[in-house]
């Protein structure tokens, strides 16, 4: 069981279950699983960012201009639905694979550097995790979005091994892409998120702590479900 604090708030009405983590490190696969496992919606919060991406791309707004992306962000509409297989609409717009390109991630690190923009998405974050309880994976859940939840995890797995496998899963979509282009970009956008000032990716000892590298999915998903029975 992980550590068990919480905040002035109190924990909250509904299970909670943080997955945190660096890119590439399997949080997505393992967040479904363990949501799946659990009976919980799974909600990939590094989704809305890339959608927010995708909206200042189209717009052809500089991702790090702060001032216009804080009026992108209260301008357009973000949904997430949850589900076997969940969607991302942008302005009602189903943007699910528009954005998982490596430009999109890299976009998505920028514009999530932005105050404002966090500010939006956390609030949305909040407001779906409120309602149905679930599994959310993505880089500030455990100590910003519900820092009340006693179930917290954090993915970590050695960087040659995270871009081994965003390689294989780009090569699997047929894209064609160098593997040192994949591990530099991996290297870049855990910098930049680690090293931003507002809500780095960071954990604490109220989580523990899951390396990732020699495991398989399924041992991974064990090694959570275990700690929550
Ligand atoms: O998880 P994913 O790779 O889809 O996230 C894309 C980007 O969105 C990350 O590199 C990170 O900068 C940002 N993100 C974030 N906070 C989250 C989830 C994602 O800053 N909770």
């Amino acid at each position: 069981m992980p550590g068990s604090a919480t905040s002035a708030g109190g924990r909250p009405p509904t299970k909670i279950i943080a997955i945190d983590g660096p890119s590439g490190v399997g949080k997505t696969t393992t967040s479904r699983l363990v949501a799946r496992a659990l009976g919980l919606p799974h909600i990939d919060t590094g989704a809305m960012y890339r959608a927010l991406a995708l909206a200042a791309t189209r717009e052809g707004i500089d991702t790090h201009d702060e001032v216009t992306l804080e009026e992108l962000a209260s301008r357009v509409r973000i949904d997430f639905i949850p589900g076997e297989t969940p969607r991302v609409l942008l302005d009602g717009e189903d943007v699910t694979a528009l954005i998982r390109t490596p430009e999109m991630s890299m976009a998505a690190s920028n514009v999530s550097a932005v105050p404002a923009v966090r500010r939006v998405l956390v609030r949305l974050q909040q407001e779906l995790g409120r309602r149905s309880g679930g599994v959310l994976e993505g880089r500030d859940i455990g100590t910003k979005v519900f820092p009340e939840t006693p179930y917290k995890f954090f993915l970590t797995a050695r960087p040659d091994i995270r871009a081994r496998r965003r390689y294989d899963e780009l090569l699997a979509k047929g894209e064609e892409v160098r593997y040192q282009t994949i591990l530099d970009a991996t290297i870049a956008r855990d910098a930049q998120d680690s090293n931003r000032s507002d809500s780095p990716l960071r954990y604490d000892d109220t989580y523990t702590v899951v390396d990732t590298s020699d495991l398989t999915i399924g041992e991974v998903v064990r090694r959570i479900v275990g700690a929550l029975s």
